[in-house]
């Protein structure tokens, strides 16, 4: 059947993405397969290849196509990897990597939000995927070394749990920042050794958890912002 949104998906990834900076063949040519459209909820769907995050329910957003791809190009990938996602959302990101070739878990907090991805990521076909319920912020250790771990919300301080998780020359990549505004780092692990190196300002919604924000944090983020 015919994508009817194909020529949208092919200008967000030309319009959005490659004339911002976006290099990575691989990140451009998984963002042009994967059908983002079907990660939103039908009221949203209209919106789905906007340059902004979208809705999708429950307070929540499937973040910029832009901010999807910077934090993807900077998790480099490789077919075989091991990755941790923490904030499934919708499942898109989740998709995204896949499409690399990795080998995904991806933690959401919020039980409907987990069921609802799970449900579109195997009716798309993403078996490589596994949608874990929990606080990602304590990271996932059955399948603990990852090669990257994506944090697609917003944390006060990098989560020691998420280090310690990383495998050696493993990447985490997460905005830190206070609940306005975060700055997207990545660090790298080198032995007992970790660099950090910061890439784009950006706007996410907070990880609640252990390491993370407090729900109480939340409300009156939300408040004063
Ligand atoms: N990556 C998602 C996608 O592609 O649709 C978008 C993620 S959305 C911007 C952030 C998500 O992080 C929300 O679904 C939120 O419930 C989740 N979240 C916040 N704190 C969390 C935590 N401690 N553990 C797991 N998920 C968390």
């Amino acid at each position: 059947m015919p994508d009817p949104f194909e020529a949208e998906r092919r200008a967000m990834v030309e319009e959005q993405l490659r004339r911002r900076g976006i290099r990575d063949e691989r990140v451009l040519e998984a963002m042009l397969r994967v059908p983002r459209h079907e990660f939103v909820p039908a009221p949203f769907r209209f919106m789905a290849y906007e340059d902004r995050p979208v809705p999708i329910g429950l307070s929540e957003t499937i973040s910029q196509p832009y901010m999807v791809a910077v934090m993807t190009e900077a998790a480099a990938v490789k077919p075989g990897d091991k990755v941790l996602e923490v904030g499934t959302g919708a499942g898109y990101q989740a998709a995204v990597l896949a499409t690399l070739g990795a080998q995904v878990w991806s933690i959401e907090r919020n039980p409907r939000l987990a069921a609802r991805a799970r449900e579109v990521l195997s009716a798309l076909g993403y078996d490589s995927v596994q949608v874990v319920e929990g606080d990602g912020t304590e990271g996932y250790p059955p399948a603990a070394p990852y090669q990257a771990i994506v944090v697609t919300a917003a944390a006060p301080s990098v989560p020691q749990p998420l280090l310690d998780q990383l495998a050696d020359g493993g990447r985490l990549v997460i905005p830190v920042g206070d609940l306005q505004r975060q700055d997207l780092e990545v660090l790298t692990k080198h032995g007992v050794d970790t660099t950090v190196e910061v890439l784009d300002p950006c706007q996410f919604v907070p990880l609640i958890g252990r390491y993370g924000w407090t729900e109480e944090d939340r409300v009156r983020g939300y408040r004063n912002g």
